[in-house]
């Protein structure tokens, strides 16, 4: 069997490639204000749904400047239908920090460009090879099932996505890195599709082992949404100047009841952490910790990744949650996940109370 060439996706690409508003035309350099902007309206979202947003919003907001400058109702406002509105938020903080901090050029890298509010991984990724040519993964769901397949990567989902990332970068073309990532994508969405793939006209179909052995449907391998699999989740530590900490108190039915903790995304087998952002309490500057917390309870392990940062001394709490000073965390329910959390941070010591 052949080994995978990026040429051979990239003459597919070259035949092939989807027409998309925000996509720049062969020889044409891309607008990484307008790639950015996909991007971020793509995520959940449909190409189909996305695409007559996103002209009315280039439409009204056509530069980061003016995205930057327009008041929040307004692109609320031209967000609407949408959903997930939080992105929207993500988006017009980002554009700010842009003008902010960048004087109107966005990062051209990977690290640079995830530094910005409401850009994880895949977006970073996906920006700086599609907008800048740089050598970058982006990895998406289009993309995971079409690398798990090609390699029959049997690791689950999303402990394979480090893998995956590895084979993609290996493959990488060092000419035409936006090219490739965007033929992957496409790929992806057009032929190696979840059901059915179109494995005939597919450019890799002689080295993909899924296709060859009959298997393509059963990639990727993911971690089952039942009872006893790893969950997954984002935990917020948002500490004020004067030291106070966000937390919220926990529904009184249900785990941990009634318990105090920073806030969290959903725990969920599935959870993407790419998509942290989204769930954050308040749009600011996460810094991600590593490694996750760990903890098993009677029904599942859990895995949470910790993303700190810091408010003004004079900031409300968000809705339904509070800012409790440092002196009084002594007297707060918190469970020893929390606590393993809280101690991640260096925020708190368990030895001091508990
Ligand atoms: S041959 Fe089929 S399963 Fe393999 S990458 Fe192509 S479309 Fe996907």
């Amino acid at each position: 069997m052949t080994s995978p060439a990026a040429a051979d996706l990239l003459a597919w690409y070259d035949r092939h490639r989807r027409a998309l508003p925000w996509r720049a035309l062969p020889g044409e350099r891309a607008d990484p204000y307008r790639v950015w902007a996909s991007e971020i309206m793509l995520q959940q979202t449909t190409v189909t749904a996305v695409r007559p947003y996103y002209e009315r919003f280039m439409a009204r907001f056509p530069t980061v400047a003016a995205l930057a400058a327009a008041p929040s109702e307004e692109v609320m406002q031209a967000w609407a239908g949408l959903g997930y509105y939080s992105r929207a938020r993500n988006l017009h903080a980002c554009a700010m920090a842009v003008m902010a901090d960048h004087r109107g050029r966005f990062p051209d890298t990977e690290d640079g460009l995830r530094a910005l509010p409401g850009i994880g991984a895949y977006t970073a990724g996906a920006v700086a090879a599609i907008a800048f040519d740089r050598p970058a993964a982006a990895v998406d769901g289009n993309v995971e099932r079409v690398m798990t397949r090609l390699f029959a990567i049997e690791d689950l989902l999303p402990g394979a996505r480090p893998l995956v990332r590895e084979r993609v970068m290996e493959m990488m073309p060092p000419d035409r890195p936006g090219d490739f990532a965007q033929a992957l994508m496409d790929l992806g969405a057009t032929l190696c599709t979840p059901r059915n793939p179109a494995c005939g006209l597919c450019p890799w179909r002689e080295p993909c082992v899924a296709r060859s052995e009959g298997t393509q449907e059963s990639f990727p391998r993911k971690a089952a949404k039942k009872a006893g699999a790893t969950r997954y989740g984002a935990a917020f530590v948002l500490s004020r100047q004067d030291g106070a900490l966000l937390l919220r108190t926990r529904p009184p039915k249900g785990l941990l009841g009634g318990m105090a903790e920073v806030p969290t995304s959903e725990w969920r087998a599935d959870y993407e952490l790419d998509g942290a952002a989204q769930d954050a309490p308040v749009v600011t500057r996460w810094r991600e910790l590593a490694p996750p917390v760990r903890h098993v309870f009677t029904h599942f392990p859990l895995e949470l990744t910790v993303f700190t940062a810091r408010a003004p001394a004079g900031m409300a709490a968000p809705p339904g949650m509070r800012f409790t000073p440092a002196a009084g965390l002594g007297t707060e329910p918190l469970s020893s996940v929390m606590l393993k959390v809280l101690e991640l941070a260096g925020a708190y010591s368990s030895s001091k109370t508990r």
